[in-house]
Order: structure tokens, then sequence, then C-alpha cells
């Protein structure tokens, strides 16, 4: 076994902290209070060739490993989650679903533009009736010659509107009754007659994270831009998760660690009774508790990464991850804000920003109670094959 990050995470890691502390932390509270999509952090992501890292070199990326692209949106929402949630959309849900699933045609007309930047990608599965039965989606794909057409509606799509390519997830066979086998994966390119969007959702959170409808009516789309073949759309949403949600395990880290830097700084400058507050034991043993969660949760963001890198199976770490790793994040940001007193409550301090921000990582990507029901389906199938 070996804990240690290998020399290039580390100076990846050491890389990105500093571009993130020094460009997009400084930048963050204000793009929020405007509810103004980032564009300048996107942008300088692009230039420095963060986008799309883990994809092989010839369609624009590094060939780094999932441990890195861990590493570097946990230091991405350390700074500011919102910047870390568009990465994540466009790197893992997006971009992976082409390299993966796509053909190589495909590949190439999309990815190389991703990984510059010069297209930014969303991943449009959600719809009002269908969140975590995702298998229960109404947008319906009808083939007509050469064409698809698309008519449904989408709902809570991060990067909607703002975003130039969407991977949508429509019925292409009428009968609901056939749920998962009945779905399918496309591409669909922002400007294509009938693709809509709505306004951009006011949120407890990610305030310059646009989330929106899209809506899709009569929207033609050509056969070269289906991902994958008829039917296998939701096994392609579903493998696309896994990744996915080693993000969002990330990101609820970087919140985390963000919410302990608050909490340690705050905790040893404030004075009460004569002494600063973490000599109190009540507060060093919550910064005790929130540095022990915060490690554990790294480490199974981290294994679930390296799991992936091996190639092995790992739907269920992954969802552990994430479902301890979002879990860790909302209660320990409501310790840091109790830490902080009545000046945590206050805009102007940013575990209050951190607290809401830790909300949404235990509901997108498969909310905790659906990692509960993951893990545990998978837990009955392993005792299954034990006993034969
Ligand atoms: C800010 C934001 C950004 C998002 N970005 C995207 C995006 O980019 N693309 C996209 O496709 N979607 C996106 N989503 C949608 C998100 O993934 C869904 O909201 C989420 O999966 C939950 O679905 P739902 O909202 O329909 O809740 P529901 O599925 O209606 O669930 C409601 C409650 O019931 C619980 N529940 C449901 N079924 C079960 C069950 N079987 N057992 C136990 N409990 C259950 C849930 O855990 C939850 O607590 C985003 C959502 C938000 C808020």
């Amino acid at each position: 076994m070996n804990f240690f990050l290998t020399e290039e995470q580390q100076v990846l890691q050491q890389a990105v902290r500093e571009f993130a502390r020094e460009e997009i932390a400084p930048r963050s509270a204000e793009y929020n209070r405007r509810h103004e999509f980032p564009w300048e952090n996107f942008r300088r992501l692009a230039e420095l060739g963060y986008l799309n890292m883990h994809l092989p070199e010839e369609y624009g990326g590094q060939g780094l490993d999932w441990v890195s692209y861990a590493i570097v949106i946990e230091e991405l929402a350390r700074a500011c989650a919102v910047t870390a949630v568009i990465y994540e959309v466009h790197c893992s849900l997006h971009s992976e679903a082409i390299y993966l699933f796509g053909t190589e045609e495909q590949r190439r007309r999309y990815l190389p533009r991703l990984s510059r930047g010069e297209l930014l990608g969303a991943y449009a599965l959600t719809e009002p009736q269908a969140g975590s039965d995702a298998a229960a989606i109404q947008t319906r794909a009808e083939r007509v010659g050469d064409e698809y057409v698309l008519n449904g509606q989408k709902i809570f799509i991060t990067n909607g509107g703002v975003a130039d390519v969407y991977i949508v997830f429509a019925r292409t066979h009428p009968d609901p009754s056939l749920r998962h086998k009945g779905i399918t994966a496309f591409i669909v390119e922002k400007g294509t007659p009938g693709l809509s969007f709505g306004p951009p959702e006011r949120k407890m959170g990610l305030h310059a994270s646009h989330t929106t409808a899209v809506y899709l009516e009569n929207v033609r789309v050509p056969v070269e831009n289906r991902l994958g073949p008829e039917g296998e759309g939701f096994k392609i949403a579903m493998a696309i998760l896994d990744r996915g949600r080693i993000g969002i395990a990330a990101q609820a880290v970087g919140i985390t660690q963000a919410a302990f830097d608050e909490a340690m700084k705050y905790a040893t400058e404030r004075h009460t009774f004569g002494k600063p507050i973490i000599e109190h034991q009540a507060i060093a043993f919550k910064l005790a508790d929130m540095a022990t969660e915060l490690e554990a949760a790294r480490l199974l963001t981290y294994r679930a990464a390296f799991l992936m890198d091996q190639g092995v199976p790992c739907t269920k770490e992954v969802a552990m991850a994430k479902l301890f790793a979002s879990e860790v994040a909302m209660r320990q940001t409501v310790e840091a804000v109790q830490i902080l007193g009545g000046y945590g409550y206050m805009e102007e301090y940013r575990v209050e920003r951190l607290m809401r921000e830790a909300k949404i990582t235990q509901i997108y990507e498969g909310t905790s109670e659906i990692q509960r029901l993951v893990i545990s389906r998978h837990l009955l199938k392993e005792l299954q094959a034990a006993r034969g």
C-alpha cells in the first residue's frame, strides 16, 4: 500500500492550489453576489491546460489519472465551489461521455475544442418527473430518416444556456415500461432550432453557476450525433455518473477544507473569557472532529479515484466516497458557522456561503439516499455471490 501522492500529483496539487488561491478565490464572492457565470475562471483554466487533463493528448488532454482529477477539483472547490462544479460537469460528465462512448469522428469534432475551452459542455438527464428515478425520463427521440426529432424538457441543468454542447438523454422507444432499455444519448449543439433554455434558477447556493431548464421542441439531430447505440443511453448515463461522483466527492472535500481553514484561523484569533476560543475544549474538539472527518472523506475520495485508475469496478466505492464526503461537508460547514458565532452567520464571512454550498453535494449526481441504495444493493450482491 502507498498513501503518498506521486511527485507529479504533488506538483500538480501545489500548482492548482496557488492558482486557485491567487486567481479564483478573490473573484469568487463577487461572481456569486452578481449571479454571474465566471467566464474568466473558465478561460484561465483553459489557458493553463487544466481542462480535460484526464484525456489522451490527441484530444487535448495530458493523459492524467483520476486521482489528479480529484486533486484539481478539491483545490478549485477550496477556492470556489462554483468553478469546481463547472469544471466537473465540463470535464467528466460531458467530455468524458464523448471520449468513452463517442465515435472517432465525434471525438475529433468535439474533444480538442472542449479541451481548449472553445466549447463548454453540459449533461442533461434530469426531468421534472425523473430525478433519482432517471429511467423514468419522458423526453422522446423519434427517428425520421437520417435524423432524430427530440421533444421534451430537462430541468436543473448545470451550465444550461451558457454551454455550447449538451449530452441529452431521450427515449427512443415509445414504451415507457421498457424504462432504462429504451433510452439513448445524443450530442445536441446550442443553436439547433427548437433548443431553448429557461432563466437561471435562483438557488440556495452556487449562485454563479447557471442552472436552467432545457426545452426541446422538434429539435432535429443528425444520426451521427447519437452517442453510442440506441437503447444504451442509460448505461452511458450511469457509467459517466461513476466518474462524476468522484468529482462531487472531491468538491465536498474542498468545501470542507475551506471551512476548516476559516474555522482554524478564527479560533486562534477570537478571544473570549481571556483566551483564544481554540483553548476552550468545546471548540478544540469540534476542530479535531472536523480535521478527522475531512481526512477520512479525502481518503475515501482518493481511493475511489485510484480504483477508477486501476480499471476495476468501483461503483460502490465511488458511492461511499460521494455519500461520506458530502455528509461531512454539510455537518462540518455547520460546525464552522458555529465556531464563528454571530460572524459566521454574516455574508461577509465565507463560512455562511460554504454551508449553503455544501448542501448541494448531498443532492446532485444522486442524493445521499440514492448513494445508500447503490451501496446496499452492492452489499446484497456481494453476500449472494459469497453464498454461491
Ligand atoms: C444545482 C443543481 C444542479 C444540477 N445539475 C444537474 C445537471 O447538470 N444535469 C442533470 O441531469 N441533473 C442535474 N441536477 C439534478 C439532480 O441530479 C437531481 O435534482 C437529483 O438527482 C435529485 O432528483 P430530484 O430533484 O428529482 O429529487 P427526487 O428524485 O424527487 O427525490 C426527492 C427526495 O426523495 C428521495 N428519494 C427518491 N427516490 C428514493 C428512493 N428510491 N429511496 C429513498 N429515497 C428516495 C431523494 O433522495 C430526495 O430526498 C442538478 C440539481 C441541482 C439542484
